[in-house]
């Protein structure tokens, strides 16, 4: 038997179906604050991922699904969002004429080799939106004001960490400063901090390993070293959070895992019974990254979010999705002589909005009430021979018992007259 892989699943019945109303929900929401829907492809060049989400960042390291397609190309399946994008923008010369900042979302399959474990897995989707085109702060709220209406409307209570990495002077100071610090410790660090130490000195504050080391617990902190400018525009995002009444708390270690960010970096949490503390998602600003892939000098921010992490935490906070298991009608026939009427009425009453079922498997009357009560009919249209030549079908309505004979042609309008 061939088995799905490892970290991979299906996803099916209900499952699919809180994922569709997931979906409903960010499509409306995207669609109020004007985002719009893109795709991009699921293999791109290896060097996009390289250069963009940094060759020192554990995703790149040990996480792509790298591989070699027949024309020899390197390859890499997406392990996030941001770079596809970016290179969609540059490609599209989108940059050329901009009179407005280009908006877009996305929710597409992504991969990591990860070790799966409980909302961590090998192939995951991520909702995800891009704000190119402004440095202004409004447009770093719009983002997280975004994200956090989002799970607000799934239902979920959140909290969006927030911290300051600052434009490149102050990154830059940090970095010395953190690396002054470190280095002495140098013999206390994992091997891939020892490593990161050098490249990405960034990367200790998040690592897996160190990460809760005292350490790093001593270590200096991002927003000492924000010059003025970075401050004011820090405490500006703060003002408008509190304007707009979406709740943070700020993390002076929040640094992310992925290498293009400045300025502003958040993550969401939520607070989940049988689980934890659990991050669902996150973004920042990456004013460096289009023109680190050859594009011009172009501000940005986005943020993503994760299917698996997200349907758990509703799961595990016992919010109920509405899901419609229930269909409006079931369309029965007594004999073969009828079943042509049957397709017939079943794909006019869809068109009209209802949901139909019939009997595809020749069950007869008695089966096909089984089916009918199986799938939960609102209402069975039966027909039979004797009342078709009188151009009638029988109307039960399953749930008061109550039998009518309808006319073929009012059918719709019994039906959107008792619903
Ligand atoms: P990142 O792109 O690493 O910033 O992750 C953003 C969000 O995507 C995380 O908060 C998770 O909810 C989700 N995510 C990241 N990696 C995985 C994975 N391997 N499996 C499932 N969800 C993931």
């Amino acid at each position: 038997m061939i088995t799905k892989q490892k970290g991979t699943y299906d996803i099916s019945g209900d499952d699919a179906k809180k994922r569709e109303y997931v979906n409903e929900i960010i499509r409306g929401i995207c669609e109020k604050y004007n985002y719009n829907y893109i795709e991009t492809p699921v293999f791109e060049a290896s060097e996009l991922f390289h250069r963009s989400v940094g060759e020192t960042s554990d995703v790149v390291k040990k996480e792509t699904y790298d591989f070699l397609d027949r024309g020899e190309r390197n390859l890499t399946l997406r392990p996030e969002g941001t770079a596809g994008v970016a290179r969609w923008f540059i490609e599209n010369k989108l940059y050329g004429n901009m009179t407005e900042p280009v908006k877009v979302f996305y929710n597409e399959k992504m991969y990591r080799y990860e070790r799966p474990q409980s909302g961590r897995n090998r192939e995951f989707t991520q909702f995800g939106v891009e704000f190119i085109g402004s440095d202004d702060v409004m447009a770093d709220v719009d983002v997280i004001s975004l994200a956090y209406q989002t799970y607000s409307l799934l239902g979920l209570d959140t909290v969006i960490k927030i911290n300051s990495l600052g434009d490149t002077e102050s990154r830059d100071n940090y970095r010395k400063a953190l690396v002054d610090y470190l280095a002495p410790h140098i013999d206390e660090l994992c091997e891939d901090c020892k490593e990161r130490l050098n490249k990405n000195p960034l990367r200790v504050l998040d690592c897996k390993i160190d990460g809760d080391s005292d350490i790093i617990a001593s270590a200096p902190k991002t927003t000492q070293y924000l010059n003025q400018e970075s401050l004011d525009r820090y405490n500006k995002l703060k003002d408008y959070l509190d304007l707009l009444e979406i709740p943070y708390e700020e993390d002076d270690r929040l640094v992310r895992g992925l290498d293009y960010y400045n300025h502003i970096v958040f993550e969401i949490y939520a607070d989940i019974p049988n689980v934890g503390h659990l991050a669902l998602g996150g973004g920042g600003r990456y004013n460096g990254l289009i023109k680190k892939l050859d594009g011009p000098d172009m501000p940005a921010v986005g943020f993503a979010m994760g299917y698996d992490r997200t349907m758990l935490a509703i799961e595990e906070a016992g919010n109920n999705i509405p899901i419609k298991k229930d269909i409006d009608a079931y369309v029965m026939y007594v004999s073969d002589s009828e079943k042509e009427t049957a397709a017939f009425i079943t794909q006019n009453l869809r068109l009209n909005g209802f949901t139909t079922e019939t009997d595809y498997l020749n069950k007869g009357l008695k089966g096909e009430f089984k089916s009918a009560d199986r799938f939960n009919a609102k209402y069975l249209v039966i027909l039979n021979d004797e009342d078709l030549a009188k151009n009638e079908v029988n109307v039960k309505d399953n749930v008061t018992k109550e039998e009518e004979k309808v006319n073929i042609n009012d059918l719709i309008d019994y039906l959107d007259m008792h619903d």
